[in-house]
């Protein structure tokens, strides 16, 4: 590791050391861009690293709110602004009991270089809270974002900070947040949130774009070999927004998918998963994944464990960060998997990336294979800004030649950077390259 990058991981792990998902994505990213600072000596002078990771703002609140049965509670709610250097804050917000500031700062962190990824102008951040929204009536979701949002309305804005969905937080939430938004400050600023609902200013095609971006993203991967999707078997974990669309591209373009999955356990569907099920169970009536057991009883549901164990050719991670441990790859790569990408964000620990790497399992890196999300809610704001609306179709073409720009950039850096066919160095090297430059034009601030 370069001697620079090594003194400001010192650093950030001596400024932080107990936030280990913070530091868990740091390290990956420092220890994969450090030839970069061979190259480029101006970086360690203008101090770039240890600037980029210290955020530059942090927000956190208390959320009072009242349950249907008058029981009063109280939640933690935080807005992390990271970085603000290719345009306003954009990230999104997760509303799951595991939030604390390490996961804020490890998502805001890799918000950073996806964005930059998107070549579009979007800023890093990442926001949510500890609530957990399992089981909780619309009337009570209702009434938690309204009191998230009577903090959250004062730090943003549509050239400020611009919130999106994440776990727990999809297309009902977002318009519980903008209706108490737009009531507070007596602005229909549409801009000032992304994920909103189809007519209400929402982009078509934004509820797909994560899971369809991820396997367009591999669908690049395997041209590159020469090979495609069709016909392969894939594992899919999750069953949220980016488990779902994910599923149906891969349908689409002639895989079989035979798992699906959510913090409870998973499905196992040797016939294939019925898409239309897994949408109808979790997207409209949110209900747990063992439900699918009842209306196809020949396929198996084991709770308790993790999809990994199912034989594969391609793996898809899209619930949660490290779903995916040593032992997991092990046995991904023992059954035969050939590729992995990341639908969610940080899924595959370091140790397990590094396993796949050398057994030569294509491996497809969060802030690059999952950055469709984040792209079509730029195009959002885009038409928001714009006053229009595009077709899905349009929206559709967009997002496959922004994936596929992202695609051969990061093929592009890891080659010209010395890691050849390494989509994790070569994310981290396009990612930061930007920011860098923009740091670089915008002196000391
Ligand atoms: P959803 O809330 O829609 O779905 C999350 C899914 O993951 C659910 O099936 C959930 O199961 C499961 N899950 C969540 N936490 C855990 C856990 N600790 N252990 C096991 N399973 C878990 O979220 P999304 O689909 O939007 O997000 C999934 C991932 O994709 C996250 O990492 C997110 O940051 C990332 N991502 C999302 C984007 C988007 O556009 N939505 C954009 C880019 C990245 P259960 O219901 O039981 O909790």
């Amino acid at each position: 590791m370069h001697p620079y990058v090594k003194k400001v991981l010192a650093i950030v792990e001596k400024r932080s050391p107990h936030e280990p998902e913070f530091l868990q994505a740091v390290r990956e990213v420092l220890d994969s861009i450090s030839p970069l600072f061979y190259a480029h000596p101006e970086y360690a002078k203008a101090n770039i690293l240890d600037r980029l990771c210290e955020p530059e703002r942090q927000i956190l609140f208390r959320v009072v709110w009242e349950d249907d049965s008058g029981n009063v509670h109280v939640n933690r709610g935080y807005r992390v602004n990271f970085n603000s250097v290719l345009g306003p804050y954009k990230g999104g917000l997760r509303f799951h009991p595991s939030v604390n500031l390490s996961i804020m700062k490890f998502l805001g962190f890799e918000q950073i270089f996806k964005n930059s990824l998107t070549g579009l102008y979007i800023g890093g951040a990442k926001g949510g809270s500890d609530f957990d929204p399992k089981g909780r009536s619309d009337d009570e979701i209702m009434r938690f974002c309204q009191s998230f949002m009577g903090e959250l309305w004062r730090h943003i804005g549509a050239n400020t900070d611009v919130p999106a969905g994440d776990i727990g937080v999809g297309s009902r939430e977002i318009g519980f947040l903008f209706g108490y938004y737009k009531r507070l400050t007596n602005r229909f600023d549409l801009g000032v949130l992304t994920g909103k609902g189809e007519g209400l200013g929402g982009s078509l095609g934004r509820k797909q774009a994560t899971g369809f971006g991820c396997v367009y993203f591999a669908d690049d991967m395997l041209q590159v070999k020469g090979d495609t999707l069709k016909g392969k078997t894939a594992v899919v974990s999750g069953s949220g927004n980016v488990a779902i669309y994910t599923i149906k591209k891969l349908q689409d373009l002639g895989a079989k998918v035979v798992t699906c999955s959510d913090s409870d356990g998973y499905i196992y569907d040797p016939n294939g998963i019925d898409f239309e099920l897994v949408r109808q169970l979790k997207e409209v009536e949110h209900k747990r994944i063992l439900e699918y057991k009842e209306k196809h009883p020949h396929c198996t549901y084991k709770p308790g464990s993790k999809v990994w164990e199912i034989p594969c050719d391609v793996a898809f991670p899209c619930a949660t960060q490290n779903e995916i441990n040593l032992q997991d790859a092990q046995t991904l790569i023992k059954n035969g998997c050939r590729l992995v990408c990341e639908g969610a964000n940080m899924p595959t620990e370091y140790e397990a990336v590094h396993l796949f790497q050398s057994n030569g399992v294509l491996f497809g890196p969060a802030k690059a294979a999952n950055a469709g999300g984040v792209a079509v809610s730029a195009l959002e704001m885009q038409q928001n800004a714009a006053l229009t609306s595009w077709s899905f179709d349009e929206v559709d073409l967009k997002l496959r030649d922004i994936m596929k720009n992202i695609h051969d950039h990061c093929i592009c850096c890891a080659e010209q950077y010395g890691s050849p066919g390494n989509y994790v160095v070569g994310a981290n090297i396009a990612g930061f390259k930007r920011v860098a430059h923009g740091m670089m034009a915008y002196g000391i601030i």
